[in-house]
């Protein structure tokens, strides 16, 4: 007996494109908070942890609500 159906489970090319897309989106900006000036930006992975506006160092992740703190060298 045939089963048709299974063919179903096959993941179409644009569902699996969309999550490849977001998990690049989530890759390359995390949301942050400045502690300072309360001021809002992304900052990439390879982007210095600074406040945009400000410079200051000491900013939130606007996702995690946990505080990032970096010294300066
Ligand atoms: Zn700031």
């Amino acid at each position: 007996m045939a089963s048709p159906q299974r063919e179903g489970f096959t993941i179409p090319t644009s569902i699996s494109h969309a999550a490849s897309a977001q998990i690049t989106n989530k890759s390359l900006g995390v949301k942050y908070n400045c502690a300072q000036c309360a001021a809002s930006f992304s900052l990439g992975k390879n982007d210095a942890i600074r406040c945009k506006e400000c410079g200051h160092r000491v900013i939130y992740k606007a996702r995690t609500r946990r505080m990032v703190q970096f010294e300066a060298r």
